[in-house]
């Protein structure tokens, strides 16, 4: 049995850790930052960690491999088309992998940036998606066009409903903020936001989300609901739009929310 926890790194950053209590084995994703897992290993004393997962070259994901590697000799995977520090296994589209046991397959989600990849677990329903997915929202068109990252979302709100998703980031308060003002008169994501605003006030992670939840309340996987369209024909008067040009005027509009 694989428990997942979350390192809390940077402001509001998450190194997800797996951990393989049998083996005494244990995996990172995105681990920006050496110190939170060495402090990790720490605390818990003979333990190995065998593999470092990235899924995109940004130094809050990438600037703790050096370190971590150094120390523990870890296997390190990443993006086959980004320049990753260290990598050991270059992956790519359907590329299959085997992490403590488990298979995971690579799915290529480019947006964020060009060669962002993310890992899913099938069996387990585990999905680690970096910053393409997050919950309530997505990450930021650095390198990407709308198009590639509105594809690289409806590849991943395809996933079953019982995925659950491990992004990187503590964004969702601010990104349900974003969703209630997008779908003012949706019930759901007003419940979420209020649910997740009370975890915050306790300190508590808004992490992991679902598929489920994400496709009925992230404004980003709803680009083609007719309330969505509504909203933005409210703002800037364009009543006819496809999917991917609303979406892209839902990324602008986050952009400087
Ligand atoms: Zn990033
Ligand atoms: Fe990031």
């Amino acid at each position: 049995m694989i428990k997942i926890d979350a390192l809390p790194a940077f402001s509001d950053n998450y190194i997800w850790l797996l951990q393989d209590p049998e083996q005494r084995r244990c995996a990172v994703v995105d681990p920006g930052d050496a110190a939170p897992v060495e402090a990790w290993l720490t605390a818990n004393p003979g333990w190995q960690l065998s593999d470092i997962l990235i899924t995109h070259h940004h130094f809050d994901h990438v600037g703790g491999i050096e370190q971590l590697k150094a120390s523990s000799g870890a296997r390190v995977l990443g993006p086959a088309n980004e320049k990753i520090p260290r990598r050991d296994l270059a992956l790519g589209e359907s590329d299959r992998v085997t992490v403590l046991g488990h298979d995971f397959q690579v799915i290529e989600v480019p947006g964020h940036t060009l060669g962002h990849i993310a890992y899913h677990q099938a069996d387990q329903h585990w999905l680690f998606c970096g910053d393409t997915l997050f919950a309530g929202g997505c990450g930021r068109l650095f390198e990407g066009t709308p198009q590639q990252m509105h594809a690289s979302l409806s590849r991943l709100a395809a996933l079953p409903e019982q995925t659950q998703v491990y992004c990187t980031h503590e964004y969702t308060l601010s990104n349900l903020r974003f969703a209630t003002t997008v779908e003012p008169l949706n019930t759901q994501i007003a419940q979420r936001l209020e649910q997740v605003s009370q975890w915050r006030a306790a300190g508590q992670i808004s992490l992991p989300s679902s598929i489920g939840l994400e496709r009925a309340t992230n404004p980003f996987l709803r680009s083609a609901q007719a309330a969505v369209s509504t909203t933005l024909a409210a703002r800037d008067g364009i009543k006819e739009r496809s999917n991917i040009e609303a979406f892209a005027a839902l990324r602008a509009w986050k952009d400087s929310f």
